[in-house]
């Protein structure tokens, strides 16, 4: 089967530019004819220093990051990042707190200990927006390292629509921790897209805004540069790099640096053991990390350069207009996807609510989700060179995955069999 006649809307990983999977074929083998592959090469090495430099470089101007960030690569997955922001945001919090009561206490250590075991019982709260099967999970990892007590599941998104995730409701049914002077949530989280359920958030939360806005962890794993996204208002974003970006390997953690030494501290493990917190890896330990520009532990540089590349192509291909071409180009394909789904309604239903409908993991019946039916209609895409239609294994029915590498004309494809199936 050539390359060139199918078109691939698995969920991740994901397509790649051809482009770039025909020059990575030639680094792996000989990098800038040096006579030994990128695999292969030192991630000391200057080599791998400027391939990092550049991606970085791409990302900050693709997304506009503002000088007071730091991007990190880790070998994480986006699931280690759900550990890694309550290890490192909880770490910040609780020095924060100790550190102001040791100004009032002094030197009384068992004092100070005491006080702030009071504060961490009483006070420490981390916020999670449960929209979809992956802010469960983020939120059942912070339940499982820090205890259920310190969890506020601030909106359980099922409860607004029969046990179903599909929505996001109204801001005023959240119910955030209150926001006090000096108190509110250590952090507040949530997925800016579900790919399972096909759930994305239209725009930033205005409740997360403001003065004292709490810090904002977002996943991004799904819709990672895809739209433009205003970076100042998120303490950290993840994603994992296998649907946008690049290949499976890396996660990419855009950071705020007031949470990094010198302005943030992060706790002594010794304290942290002291409260029963969790004490987190050294390889997701967001200070380590930075001071060692991704380099503390062996980084899968041939990863990196995947996505720089496919950055990088995406800042030539967009120039000024940046992120917003992409999104205008990924806004475009939902547009034809869901109009088409919605005219030929009495053979496809969408999934989620028109309100919240992701545009990159677009979810569907067919049939009222007849299961024959789905399969044939799975059959018959994949006549047609449209593959990875499947919806996940958990939800079933159909999902087309329009990440950036899926193209107008393989939007225009699935249009057409759409089209053809219903008719
Ligand atoms: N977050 C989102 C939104 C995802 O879609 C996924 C995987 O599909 C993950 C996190 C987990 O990523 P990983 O498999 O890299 O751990």
């Amino acid at each position: 089967v050539n390359r060139a006649d199918v078109h691939y809307f698995g969920a991740g990983p994901a397509p790649l530019p051809t482009a770039v999977l025909e020059k990575a074929s030639q680094v792996l083998l000989n990098y800038k004819d040096k006579g030994i592959g990128l695999c292969e090469i030192s991630h000391r090495s200057p080599e791998a220093n400027a391939i990092l430099t550049e991606a970085k470089q791409a990302l900050v101007t693709l997304l506009d990051i503002p000088d007071d960030y730091e991007i990190l690569f880790l070998q994480s997955g986006g699931s280690g990042e759900f550990s890694a922001v309550v290890y490192n945001l909880v770490s910040v919090w609780v020095e924060k707190k100790r550190a102001k009561i040791a100004e009032e206490v002094g030197d009384d250590k068992a004092e100070v200990l005491k006080r702030l075991r009071k504060v961490v019982d009483e006070e420490l709260r981390l916020d999670y927006l449960v929209t979809g099967s992956w802010s469960l999970k983020a939120s059942q990892e912070a339940t499982r390292l820090t205890g259920a007590k310190h969890v506020n599941i601030a909106l359980d998104a099922r409860k607004a629509n029969d046990g179903k995730f599909g929505v996001v409701p109204p801001e005023d049914q959240w119910s955030l921790t209150p926001r006090t002077s000096g108190g509110g949530p250590a952090f507040v989280y949530f997925c800016d897209n579900e790919t399972v359920d096909g759930v994305e958030f239209p725009a930033f939360p205005r409740s997360l805004e403001g003065d004292d806005a709490p810090l904002v962890c977002a996943d991004m794993s799904s819709n990672f540069i895809s739209r433009k996204v205003d970076v100042r208002k998120y303490a950290v974003i993840f994603g994992g790099a296998q649907k946008n970006i690049g290949n499976t390997g890396i996660a990419i953690v855009i950071l705020r640096k007031s949470l990094l030494p010198p302005h943030s501290t992060p706790a002594s493990p010794d304290v942290l053991r002291e409260l029963n917190l969790p004490v987190g890896p050294i390889v997701l330990d967001y200070p380590t990390i930075a001071k060692n520009n991704s380099l503390y532990n062996t980084l899968p540089i041939f990863d990196v350069w995947v996505a720089g590349q496919v950055m990088a192509g995406l800042v030539d291909s967009y120039g000024a207009k940046r992120i917003g071409g992409q999104e205008e180009v990924s806004n475009e394909k939902a547009r034809l996807i869901y109009e088409t789904l919605d005219k030929y309604s009495h053979v496809y239903r969408v999934v989620p609510d028109k309100t919240a409908r992701s545009r990159m993991n677009i979810c569907f019946r067919v049939h009222g989700g007849d299961a024959d039916k789905e399969k044939a209609f799975l059959a018959g895409a994949e006549k047609k060179g449209l593959l990875g239609l499947k919806g996940h294994r958990s939800v079933g029915g159909i999902r087309a995955s329009n990440y950036n590498a899926v193209s107008i004309e393989g939007a225009k494809k699935l249009v057409a069999f759409l089209e053809e199936y219903a008719q």
